[in-house]
């Protein structure tokens, strides 16, 4: 074969085999958060594209909303969220904005990841958002725990599949990836932690209860008086002096909440004041969802040495 029809079969190789991928474009997914664009990203590969809206350094429970959102949602396949009203804030006008009937609550295009997570925290009885409760619905932070990870993997692998049955083969193969690497990187994540078990933390949020969960912490109070009121005085007086009666000797807090208070403990009690992402993005070393547990679970070793907590 000459030079020149060796070219003529590679091109045409190249055409056909090229054909298919552009007959049909990349599904646009929009995540609200970068923790869902994470995971979204791992099934879907490089035949879907994916955004988050909320940056892993806000804190999600309110967003501004910016007209750029609406201009995202408008060419969005899917719009996947946290849900259990983490967004209630800022989200709904901007899926009505986008006047995208696609991703519409309800609409194909519209996924709450929570459905079939391991919610915790599920109020009792009547709901009641009297005294400013972001959480009326159970705890929304449920991503901190791999095995929910895993469980939000699988619901946007059959979204992925329904928008795109050719492509399943190409889904399941990474979606199996993905659920391989959690499960290995959970074991390894429960050893580190294992010798720490059931050591005692004070949030600022409640954002961590699935986390705390997973890798046996035990979470003794919290900074905000409930989730989503700033503290007030006569609360931090009592969580020091819960603190000191349990010797707590850990405080973490989200990026994205005001030290002061946190440091006043800090001061008070002794206890080590750490900035914890909650979330993909949170801090810049944490890119993917696996470097979100990874940087977590070494922070929290690296306190707890420090601290002497037990
Ligand atoms: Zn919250």
């Amino acid at each position: 074969m000459n030079i020149k029809v060796c070219l003529a079969v590679l091109l045409a190789l190249l055409f056909t085999t090229s054909l298919p991928l552009e007959a049909q474009s990349k599904l646009t997914v929009i995540a609200t958060t970068e923790d869902l664009a994470s995971i979204a990203s791992e099934i879907g590969g490089d035949h879907i594209s994916v955004e988050a809206i909320a940056k892993g350094y806000q804190d999600p429970h309110f967003v501004e909303a910016k007209p750029s959102f609406i201009l995202k949602l408008q060419k969005a396949d899917i719009l996947i969220l946290v849900g259990r009203e983490l967004e209630i804030g800022w989200l709904p006008p901007l899926i009505q904005q986008s006047r995208n009937s696609k991703i519409q609550v309800g609409a194909d295009g519209y996924l709450d990841a929570s459905l079939q997570a391991r919610i915790l925290e599920v109020p009792q009885g009547q709901i009641t958002r009297a005294e400013g409760d972001v959480h009326p619905l159970g705890n929304p932070h449920y991503w901190m725990d791999p095995e929910n990870g895993k469980i939000i993997a699988r619901e946007i692998f059959d979204k992925f599949v329904r928008f795109r049955p050719n492509d399943r083969a190409y889904f399941e193969q990474r979606l199996n990836s993905f659920l391989g690497h959690v499960s290995d990187a959970e074991k390894r994540w429960i050893d580190m932690l294992a010798p720490y078990k059931g050591i005692k933390v004070v949030t600022y949020h409640r954002s961590f209860p699935n986390f705390a969960d997973r890798f046996g912490l035990d979470i003794v109070g919290y900074v905000e008086p409930k989730p989503g009121i700033p503290p007030t005085p006569q609360h931090t007086l009592d969580l020091i002096n819960e603190m000191k009666r349990m010797n707590v000797k850990l405080v973490l807090v989200e990026p994205y909440f005001d030290l002061k208070t946190p440091n006043a403990i800090g001061r008070a009690t002794g206890a080590e004041v750490m900035v914890m992402p909650p979330s993909v993005g949170g801090v810049k070393e944490v890119t993917d969802y696996f470097k979100l547990f990874d940087y977590d679970l070494n922070l929290l070793i690296a306190a707890i040495k420090k601290s002497g907590a037990k």
